[in-house]
């Protein structure tokens, strides 16, 4: 029987992972993500798949970044009622982001609606809060190194991929080929999570590409954090630092906590975590002390070190204040959330700073920053950017290029095939040419929705 694969997201892109592999009449959809960044991305998630969700017969997840789950209400909404495979750290990660993402995706809709700036009246949210909590009850956790069946005669084994909490590559076995989907991949230098575990021998490999043209530096996140923040704390300033919700805050919030003890930054200088999701998150690695490097008196230090902001109206007294402090609100790419408030309130004075942490996906708010863009457009107005813009190297939660290469370059056995995926197009082709070059292995860009045997 023959397998084949189509590529449904993140080609060409960082977002909107989705893989669909087909064996006689039965389909697994591994990862179920959102477009994000540029509109021409995000109007694919208003494009119905080119497979009926009722005719998936279940779904796997790598890991909860939106860009991998946010499209799993979508089609609960559009009749899918298979179970979604995820280990346990995702599961509780996928109760809180989820929801979340239906809950914000309201609120802009009714903020349009509420100032005229739809075209198509009225404007509609993807999905709501509603569907998110509905589709949570798809959920089925499986253990990270214990092989699971997903669909009569199909085998899937999760093995550890560091990156964020719960991340996990994905083999899956059916009709004889072992085909493994990387997932994202962590550093093996992370300051929060365990190293990626070396990857099962596969015939068919998909590998992500975030950073395939890129090597990061050897300076650790505290080398270039703090002396941005002494230098904002010096004249006054406030810094403001967008992270993503899961990872970035916590590794931040532990960096902050490291130099406060030795002295690095001034230990009264205030410290704001405006993020309801990330306090959340944070409680998860108490509860899987497994799932990642922290021990328990590092955890405590870590949610200490900041006060953490949980109502609207904490929030809001936030933009009262003055520097110096620091303020982490997600999201890490400022395409949402809270952080758009506090960018608002402090891009347009140049004693300020903001922080960008992580990969900022072109397109996005954060990406502008980082370009030097003078306005940014926020809730429909025009913010000067007066603010000092520094953009971290070396707080990535993604393995560097030769990283990647080490990754699965240690696999025993040479695959067939190395799909290169979850990339903008300069970094999934360099990563092409890496493994074709060093490692002499047959590797491919797919196009969008192209579908290959395997
Ligand atoms: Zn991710």
């Amino acid at each position: 029987m023959s397998v084949k694969i189509t590529f449904l997201g993140a080609t060409g892109t960082v977002t909107g992972s989705k893989y669909l592999v087909e064996s006689g009449d039965k389909r697994l959809l591994i990862d179920c993500g959102l477009f994000q960044g540029f509109k021409q991305l995000r109007l694919r998630n208003w494009s119905p798949l080119p497979v009926t969700p009722t005719d998936v017969d279940a779904v796997v997840l790598t890991h909860a970044h939106l860009d991998h789950s946010g499209y799993l209400p979508l089609l609960y909404r559009q009749g899918f009622r298979g179970h979604v495979h995820v280990t346990p750290a995702t599961a509780d990660l996928c109760a809180i982001l989820l929801p979340d993402s239906g809950h914000i995706q309201e609120e802009d809709a009714a903020f349009l609606n509420r100032h005229g700036f739809t075209k198509h009246e009225p404007a509609m949210p993807l999905y709501g809060k509603h569907d998110a909590l509905l589709s949570l009850q798809l959920l089925k956790s499986e253990k990270v190194g214990h092989t699971f069946s997903p669909i009569p005669g199909w085998k899937v084994t999760f093995s550890s991929a560091g990156h964020i909490l719960g991340a996990a590559s994905a083999l899956v076995e059916v009709a004889g080929r072992r085909i493994l989907f990387s997932g994202d991949i962590g550093r093996p230098d992370d300051m929060l999570m365990n190293p990626p575990d070396a990857p099962p021998d596969a015939d068919t490999v998909l590998v992500e590409s975030t950073y395939g043209n890129r090597e990061h530096p050897h300076d650790n996140l505290i080398a270039e954090l703090a002396p941005a923040l002494r230098k904002a704390a010096a004249r006054g300033g406030v810094a403001v630092v967008p992270v993503f919700a899961v990872g970035r805050a916590q590794a931040v919030l532990h960096a902050i906590a490291q130099m406060k003890a030795r002295g690095d930054i001034p230990h009264g200088l205030p410290v704001f975590l405006d993020s309801p999701m990330a306090v959340h998150t944070t409680d998860l690695f108490q509860r899987h002390p497994e799932a990642h490097r922290l021990t328990a008196q590092e955890l405590k230090d870590l949610k200490h070190v900041a006060t953490m902001v949980e109502t609207v109206e904490e929030s809001k007294a936030l933009s009262k204040r003055h520097g110096p402090m620091v303020i982490l609100a997600a999201s890490g790419m400022a395409t949402g959330g809270r952080v758009l408030h506090h960018l608002a309130r402090y891009l347009p004075d140049h004693r300020n700073m903001v922080i960008l942490t992580g990969y900022q996906a072109p397109g996005t708010r954060g990406a502008r920053l980082a370009g030097g863009e003078t306005l940014l457009r926020m809730h429909g107005q025009d913010v000067a950017v007066h603010a000092e813009i520094v953009q971290l190297q070396s707080s990535s939660a993604h393995a560097d290029a030769s990283q990647l290469v080490a990754w699965f370059g240690s696999m025993k056995h040479k695959p067939d095939q190395v799909y290169v995926v979850h990339g903008e197009p300069e970094a999934s082709d360099a990563l092409r040419q890496r493994i074709e070059r060093d490692l002499g292995w047959r590797a491919l860009v797919p196009e969008h929705g192209s579908t290959w045997p395997t």
